[in-house]
């Protein structure tokens, strides 16, 4: 059982950049995030945050080196709208002197115990108390969750990077398998992530299939595989190593997948299968239980569902895509997309037109609309077109960029939206402050500065 908070690598650098402009040379600051909880069948615990907040100098009753109060009236606000209101979980920052690795002092041990049962004396939901310490430049810290009782803690792990995946796992690979050897010049912690990563994939057509064989191949072998469809002759013209008698035996796109990953890993790969499509999963919230979300189906539905997911469990999510045309000239142009939307907000594939929530809303409307919107052009033709290289380039260049990510040389922090274009053969890349947008319907996150614009705003919120 693992237990984590993990904060999308935005969002903690607003925290961060708020604590330490509000913070006084040589004192303490303290600052309150509110997290939903989210527990797998594995009984691994994740904290979510969805609001926090950094009271400003003048909501302390008092501030010293030794340790800091805030105003009764913002506690009381805090607790009536997240806690009570929202049922949320209290995770408690404050900061120590100097710049080491801080431990908590008896000041705090006697202070958060009082809380964790204050709280649970207080709320039937019994909200979990978590705090963490930091030095003064936040950048050590230390993150333990109390019980209810404030008898006991326990320490829990405290990731603000895009991807929560352990960068000094305990089980971490002795050397190199001869597989990876020609890859070892990334070094050994490259591969002990990549045999770590867990991903879902959404799709397993001629884009999905290709990520998987590529990414598998780098050496991910923990997979979950999405897709309600069977394996089809006009598949063949993009699927790596499907044959027709495959088709002919009816396996399922998941189950070729499956497959494909297999050959690679004939023993300890992990690959879970659900054919069905994401929309009619059971247990759709069971993506979240994996590192990283890829979408690469063929509508524009299942991508904004895979958003939603990504964005309510705060999931990095890499979408994948391809465009053919032929223009009146009978030239063509051909585009292969990758779009990885910032995790937590800050823009989306819907606010961002990635995707196009019209078509996403005519793909699942009764089939008397379907036929009505087909025949006065609103929908485009299920068979897109659809070439091998070109899907290749396009999963080829996803597993470049999980690359990048892992080995350090590429930051998708704000997100990245790529686009190749043929022949042209140039990558279009949109600048991600170009895409953010505040009021998205689906990904705006409501800021602290909202509440300031509210009756509280005599507290002064940043
Ligand atoms: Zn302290
Ligand atoms: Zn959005």
């Amino acid at each position: 059982m693992k237990i984590s908070l993990h904060i999308p690598p935005q969002m903690w650098q607003k925290i961060r950049s708020s604590m330490l402009a509000l913070k006084p040379d040589h004192e303490e600051i303290i600052g309150f995030i509110f997290c939903e909880k989210q527990i797998d069948h594995f009984q691994n615990v994740r904290y979510i945050p969805k609001h926090w907040i950094i009271p400003s100098q003048d909501c302390y009753e008092y501030q010293s080196p030794s340790g800091l109060v805030v105003k009764q009236k913002l506690h009381h606000y805090l607790l009536e709208e997240y806690l009570q209101n929202q049922e949320l979980n209290v995770v408690h920052l404050h900061t120590h002197f100097g710049n080491q690795l801080p431990h908590f002092s008896s000041v705090d041990d006697r202070y958060e115990s009082e809380y964790a049962k204050f709280l649970t004396d207080t709320f039937t939901y019994q909200p979990d108390l978590i705090s963490g310490v930091f030095d003064e430049n936040l950048e050590n810290y230390q993150f333990r969750l109390w019980n209810h009782q404030g008898t006991d803690f326990q320490t829990i792990k405290f990731c603000p990077d895009w991807l929560e995946i352990e960068q000094n796992p305990s089980e971490s690979l002795e050397e190199i398998p001869l597989i990876f050897s020609r890859q070892k010049i990334f070094g050994q912690g490259f591969q002990t992530q990549l045999s770590q990563l867990k991903i879902a994939l959404i799709g397993c057509g001629g884009i999905g299939a290709l990520f998987a064989e590529n990414l598998g191949r780098l050496g991910v072998k923990n997979w979950l595989l999405i897709d309600p469809d069977d394996l089809e002759l006009v598949n063949l013209n993009r699927t790596p190593c499907a044959v027709l008698e495959m088709v002919k035996k009816g396996w399922s796109k998941v189950e070729y997948v499956k497959h494909l990953l297999s050959k690679i890993y004939p023993e300890d790969n992990n690959i879970m299968t659900q054919k069905t499509t994401l929309e009619q999963m059971e247990n759709s919230q069971e993506i979240a239980n994996y590192d990283l979300i890829v979408v690469a189906t063929d509508n524009h539905h299942s991508r904004q569902i895979a958003q939603e997911l990504a964005l309510k469990y705060q999931r990095p999510l890499i979408c994948l895509g391809t465009h053919i045309e032929v223009q009146s000239d009978g030239t063509p142009k051909m585009f292969a997309r990758i779009t990885i939307p910032p995790v937590g907000g800050g823009w989306c594939l819907m606010c961002g037109n990635i995707i196009n929530l019209q078509q996403s809303a005519l793909e699942i409307a009764p089939s008397v609309i379907t036929e009505l919107a087909n025949t006065r052009g609103y929908l485009d033709d299920v068979e897109a077109p659809a070439v091998f290289w070109l899907n290749s380039i396009c999963a080829s260049s996803a597993v470049g960029i999980i690359h990048g990510i892992l080995a350090g040389f590429l930051n998708v922090d704000e997100g990245l939206d790529w686009i190749y274009h043929f022949p042209a053969q140039e990558w279009l890349k949109t600048a991600p402050e170009y895409l953010h947008n505040e009021d998205c319907l689906f990904c705006g996150i409501p800021s602290p500065c909202q509440d300031q614009d509210s009756e509280e705003n005599d507290y002064g919120y940043l």
